[in-house]
């Protein structure tokens, strides 16, 4: 039919011009044209129920946003050597969101560069190059996150290509890591020790430790308990500073906790922030202690054209007004818990589902061939996702062997679409996985 063909043209247009390396969901994807709340509208005029936008919080064409941003544009944007309310004002209410003492904040673009700044601000202020992270991670694709990224399903070549100060400790998957179940916690503190005692015995310091306090690339799989107290009193002991990447978990998602970090009951010295707070607009921020963000002021000063600019502060104002009046992370938190009972209901009947992660609305389902061995079921996750887009649900997989789905709606998710989701996936299962 003529629209199919327009929309097979158009693809063959894009991957003529549009480089590569940046990929599409699906071999045949639907192209889309709009969206509202947790739905995406393609040109045909097919709905599709959205179960992984990360970033799109809000849910899809928020008349409130896009007003607020339209007003915005026509009164002011300029950069943030100027002064303006909106600056002052977006900066103080990030500093409230975050621990005490964390009440200084950097306005950028993206996660990317959030980590970036994070980890130039943790060379600067302890006057040392090497950085600790975790092995399965993600951070980002500037020279300094993409250095610090490990996880091999975004790049093959990551275990053999980092640079030298680049020092990844084992990951600490509870699920499928040599050490299992949540009491494993003393087993993987001690794999960190073999690295940080390297490092003393070479006289060299640590700048820092960066990870998600909730294993967000892995598939939401929760660190074990008190993980984190221990190596960030470990990195804290040699003068290192202690990251929290919240870019994916934090900001609300978890329902249960704002940030990923509570989850573990520590508080870091710097926390990178991007994704939702924006909701799909350019936004980033990292926030830290005022005497960190000083240090930088060895390196003359910090300058972001966009970040901090007025449309972007209202952006982020208007973000954490709407979530604030729809209740957002009490949704997340309401209908995640009840996604997470519906899907561990389907363990119970389908040998492929091996387990479910996460908390909230931010849930990993891991597929396995054996329960036992958990050989990841990557090509069934592969055909049940391509499946589900026929049946109308956007689902794509995660996790360094692509056989966990990820459970990231928009926030505003309602409890009737969390169950079309779940008995659209049970209806896949059921055609003989
Ligand atoms: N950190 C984490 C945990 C992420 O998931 C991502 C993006 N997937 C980033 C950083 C990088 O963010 P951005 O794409 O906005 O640069």
């Amino acid at each position: 039919d003529a629209p199919a063909a327009e929309s097979a043209a158009l693809l063959q247009r894009r991957q003529a011009h549009f480089a590569r390396p940046q990929k599409n969901y699906y071999a045949e994807p639907p192209q889309i044209e709009r969206g509202w709340r947790e739905f995406l509208v393609d040109v045909e005029g097919r709905t599709y129920l959205d179960m992984v936008n990360n970033v799109t919080i809000l849910g899809h064409g928020h008349p409130r946003l896009a007003e607020a941003v339209h007003r915005q544009w026509q009164r002011l944007n300029t950069n943030s050597r100027f002064h303006y309310a909106a600056v002052a004002e977006f900066s103080e209410r990030l500093a409230a969101l975050a621990p005490d003492g964390l009440d200084t904040v950097f306005l950028v673009n993206s996660g990317s560069e959030a980590n970036d700044l994070a980890l130039r601000l943790a060379w600067a202020a302890s006057d040392a190059r090497n950085m600790l992270c975790l092995l399965e991670g993600y951070h980002g694709w500037s020279v300094a996150s993409d250095a610090v990224s490990t996880s091999i399903a975004d790049n093959p070549r990551a275990l053999t290509t980092r640079p030298d100060w680049v020092h990844p400790v084992m990951s600490p998957n509870t699920y499928r890591g040599p050490f299992r179940g949540p009491g494993s916690t003393r087993d993987y503190v001690a794999a960190v020790a073999p690295v940080l005692e390297d490092l003393d015995a070479k006289g060299q310091g640590l700048a820092g430790f960066i990870c998600e306090c909730v294993y967000g690339n892995a598939g939401g799989i929760p660190l074990p308990p008190g993980y984190l107290q221990q190596v960030y009193a470990m990195v804290r002991a040699r003068g290192g500073l202690c990251i929290a990447d919240e870019v994916q978990v934090g900001y609300g998602r978890l329902g249960h906790h704002f940030w990923g970090f509570e989850q573990q009951q520590v508080v870091p010295d710097i926390i990178t922030i991007a994704k939702g707070m924006g909701n799909g607009h350019p936004l980033g921020a990292v926030i830290t202690t005022r005497a960190i963000a000083d240090a930088l002021e060895k390196e003359g000063y910090f300058f972001s054209s966009a970040g901090g600019s007025p449309v972007s502060c209202v952006v982020g104002m208007t973000v954490l007004d709407i979530m604030q009046d729809e209740r957002l992370q009490e949704n997340a938190c309401v209908v995640g818990d009840h996604l997470k009972r519906r899907l561990e209901a389907l363990g119970q009947r389908f040998p492929l589902v091996g387990a479910v992660h996460g908390m909230g609305l931010y849930l990993g389902l891991e597929f396995v061939r054996d329960r036992e061995t958990l050989v990841p079921a990557t090509e069934e996750t592969a055909a049940i996702c391509d499946r589900l887009l026929q049946l109308g649900v956007i689902m794509q997989p995660t996790g360094d062997y692509l056989n966990v789905l990820k459970i990231k709606p928009p926030l505003c998710l309602s409890r009737e679409n969390a169950d079309f989701f779940v008995d659209m996936l049970e209806r896949v299962l059921s055609e003989g996985w």
